[in-house]
């Protein structure tokens, strides 16, 4: 672990940043050959080789911001996902999912492994000893997702490294929803980072990319399976991601504060029925959060009251879109039900506490004041529409 001494908004805008030798701009200049010179050169570079100049660079501010020594950038978080799955388990191994995961990881679970004769398990909670509950003499990962989609439920990411390393077994987590700037999971001693830099990352709804963050022995392993799936991006999109990276600090500080304040916002009203969020002190992770997170994120979940209609309240939005994916400086709000979650059995769903009421809310960085206003104006259209039985 390779803690940088710099604060980390320093770090989002200046490491990594390739230097613009010849005009000495100030932004790092964008590299796109995708054909390198083999002769009289230290490295032989190639896109899929995840080593061109901007892919190398956002790398180093990756690892800088997960405090690891390294780090790959790949063309979505579930190619980043895949490929570190692929490396690490091989045909008669088994790994531990802890329950409520992203839906394509989930997918991918269900559908990929068995072909390749992986066994798996899923916890039925969150607690450590759920996982040690599920553990196998041929277990060779456990995976977490903290904070979870979409219930923003809180797994103990030290007691988890803890259990998993006494019987030498690989932890990898998916950090996406909390971002670096929340959750530096290498501190705590998890191995393998994830993220779909979709998200937090890019911040602007406009990119699709993923980062695998760990040490640099395993980042060879996760390099040798990474070039033969071919999931590395563009330089152009790794440039401009390496642009969004620099206000990810920034981005990702508003959107906790407004979260916090939504969160407050929408316990308080008659017409919400649960909050899921971790800030919240009446969150039964609240505590863990506090012990493992420097900020309580930009996502909560809440459920409306079943009398108000979800798809007409999604209707009646002004200001907030109801539209796919999150993390964005726009807010949006999806309904797990049909869109992450729609490839889950209705059973699977219930099992884990997803009801089709659940709204999954992601903050942006607009005022919370002309949130709270678009969610009491649309609810108070939804009612006024909806014929009491
Ligand atoms: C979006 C997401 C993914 C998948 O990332 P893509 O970039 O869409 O491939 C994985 N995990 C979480 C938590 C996500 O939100």
């Amino acid at each position: 672990m390779t803690k940088s001494p710099k604060g980390t908004n320093t770090v989002c805008t200046h490491v990594g940043t390739l230097e613009d030798k010849e005009y000495k701009g100030a932004a790092s200049p964008l590299y796109m050959s995708s054909s390198y010179a083999f002769e009289d050169v230290d490295v032989k570079r190639y896109p899929r080789y995840f080593n061109t100049p901007n892919q190398e660079a956002l790398s180093k501010k990756m690892a800088a911001l997960e405090h690891t020594e390294a780090a790959m950038i790949f063309g979505s978080g579930m190619a980043a996902i895949s490929t570190a799955l692929m490396t690490f388990l091989q045909a008669g191994d088994h790994i531990v999912f802890q329950q409520t995961l992203y839906g394509g990881t989930y997918n991918f679970a269900v559908t990929q492994l068995e072909k390749y004769g992986i066994s798996y398990s899923f916890t039925d909670g969150w607690e450590v000893s759920d996982f040690e509950a599920v553990v196998k003499p041929n277990t060779k990962l456990i995976y977490v997702e903290t904070p979870s989609n979409p219930l923003l439920t809180i797994t103990d990411l030290r007691g988890v490294a803890e259990l998993a390393s006494k019987q030498g077994i690989l932890t990898m987590i998916d950090n996406t929803f909390a971002s670096p700037i929340n959750q530096t999971p290498a501190d705590l001693g998890i191995d393998v980072i994830l993220h779909s830099a979709t998200k937090y990352m890019g911040g602007h709804s406009d990119i699709c990319a993923g980062v695998v963050a760990c040490s640099q022995e395993n980042l060879d392993k996760v390099f040798h399976t990474a070039i033969c799936f071919g999931g590395s991006l563009s330089d152009y999109t790794v440039w401009l991601l390496e642009r969004s990276v620099k206000t990810m600090g920034l981005r990702v500080k508003a959107q906790n504060d407004n979260a916090m304040k939504m969160a407050t916002y929408l316990k308080n009203n008659q017409d919400v029925e649960n909050v899921y969020y971790p800030g919240l002190e009446s969150h039964p992770g609240h505590d863990l959060a506090k012990s493992q997170m420097t900020g309580f994120g930009g996502m909560l979940s809440f459920e409306l009251s079943p009398d108000i209609d979800v798809s007409l309240f999604f209707k009646h939005l002004e200001l907030i879109k109801p539209s796919m994916s999150l993390a964005g400086v726009e807010s949006t709000m999806i309904s797990p039900t049909k869109t992450s979650h729609a490839l889950m059995s209705p059973e699977d769903r219930q099992k884990q506490g997803i009801k089709d009421s659940l709204i999954r809310f992601s903050l942006g960085i607009e005022e919370t004041e002309d949130l709270v206003h678009d969610i009491e104006q649309a609810i108070s259209k939804t009612k006024s529409m909806t014929v009491p039985a």
